[in-house]
């Protein structure tokens, strides 16, 4: 079966590891972004009432209208600009990625932004993204044959390195840029201006990935149609429905409209639809909770900040980035672990993250625990 496998399976397949998420149960969960807060009773019982009349039998609405208008109004879509559901802004970035991908013109499987990139290669061969960020950009381009051009972000503030992502875009000619606003795992947010000159001077398109809006006050959605390259994908992930798997792109329809080519017939399911549609009517509930990660953020940031040792990195996300003392990122992980306390390691991860940890901003008591834990 191994040769057969290896005859098979594309090389930069078999050297991947399926994606891991560590076992949670029984842990303080702080690793994945997640909303830490439940709905009120009542509305449960509201949302239930609506499922009873769901047809489980019956295919989806294909493209998910009744969610779509919803979701215009809850979110402030400008009216003139398309809008396509994915399941996850993951499955988005899998379409964008499917839409411009040239498979066979790939020239390694990890590209550097160094000197040697070929420049023979065609637009949709190449993403270009910033790091340390989301790894799904680079990973997903790999499943679809396109190569990642990598940028790394300023050392001591991850800001934009504007000059070398320039000469990065003017050499590698990538099909697709990603800017996280703000940005995962260093929850900073990046200059507009400095997006702005990466936009103008972007060959294909730029996806300014605002998975972490409900934290931040600054978006590019109102930009859009300024540039006929600008796209804006939102997910409904860590505004506390993660559990339903839901992104949504927007943009001129022209591009959408050919993105939506490469969509699964149903992908947004009918419990998804149902209930996403109900859950955006009540965004009041979810505003409230977003609020108060807020200001918990503020309350951790300053806790953080009084541990000598510690150093946590300004946040406009739903966690905060914390560099440990030289070589402890492991012990310290394995120390709260051991206490009931799960966040993500992400020393070793990037060059630019050594010593590092990522904390999900959780309940004030999980907070408080997560403090005690790091004090003992
Ligand atoms: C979490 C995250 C996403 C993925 O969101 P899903 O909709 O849950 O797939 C996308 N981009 C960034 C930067 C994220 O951190």
């Amino acid at each position: 079966m191994k040769e057969l496998i290896d005859r098979l399976v594309r090389p930069e397949i078999r050297a991947l590891n399926a994606y891991h998420v560590p076992e949670a149960a029984g842990l303080i969960k702080l690793d994945a972004m997640e909303n830490p807060y439940v709905w009120p009773e009542s509305l449960k019982t509201e949302w239930l009432d609506t499922l009873r009349d769901v047809a489980l039998n019956r295919y989806p609405d294909p493209t998910g209208r009744a969610l779509q208008e919803t979701l215009r109004e809850a979110m402030d879509i400008p009216s003139d600009m398309g809008l396509l559901l994915g399941n996850g802004s993951d499955e988005l970035i899998q379409m964008l990625a499917l839409t411009v991908a040239q498979p066979g013109h790939s020239t390694s499987t990890s590209l550097r932004a160094g000197p040697g990139v070929s420049p023979a290669a065609p637009l949709g061969a190449r993403i270009l993204s910033l790091d340390p960020g989301f790894v799904m950009y680079r990973m997903i381009g790999l499943f679809a044959g396109m190569d990642y051009v990598s940028v790394p972000l300023q050392a001591d503030d991850f800001s934009i390195d504007l000059p070398a992502t320039l000469d990065a875009i003017a050499r590698t000619q990538p099909a697709l840029i990603y800017l996280a606003y703000p940005n995962n795992p260093t929850g900073n947010r990046f200059d507009a201006d400095d997006m702005v000159r990466i936009i103008e001077a972007a060959p294909g398109l730029v996806i300014v990935d605002e998975a972490y809006s409900p934290f931040t006050d600054s978006s590019f959605m109102g930009l859009l149609g300024d540039w006929p390259n600008l796209l804006v994908m939102r997910t409904v992930s860590k505004m506390g429905l993660a559990g339903l798997r839901l992104g949504y792109l927007v943009g001129p329809p022209a591009w959408l409209n050919e993105i939506d080519k490469v969509r699964l017939p149903y992908n947004i399911n009918v419990l998804t639809q149902a209930s996403a549609t109900f859950a955006l009517k009540h965004k009041a509930v979810l505003d409230e909770q977003t609020h108060a990660i807020r200001v918990e953020r503020a309350h951790l940031f300053e806790s953080l900040t009084r541990i000598e040792t510690l150093h946590p990195y300004p946040s406009e996300a739903n966690f905060i980035l914390v560099r440990v003392p030289d070589g402890q990122a492991n012990n310290l992980f394995a120390h709260l672990k051991a206490r009931g306390i799960l966040i993500k390691n992400l020393h070793g991860a990037h060059p630019l993250l050594q010593d590092c940890l990522r904390i999900t901003v959780g309940l004030p008591k999980e907070n408080a625990a997560l403090i005690d834990a790091l004090n003992a």
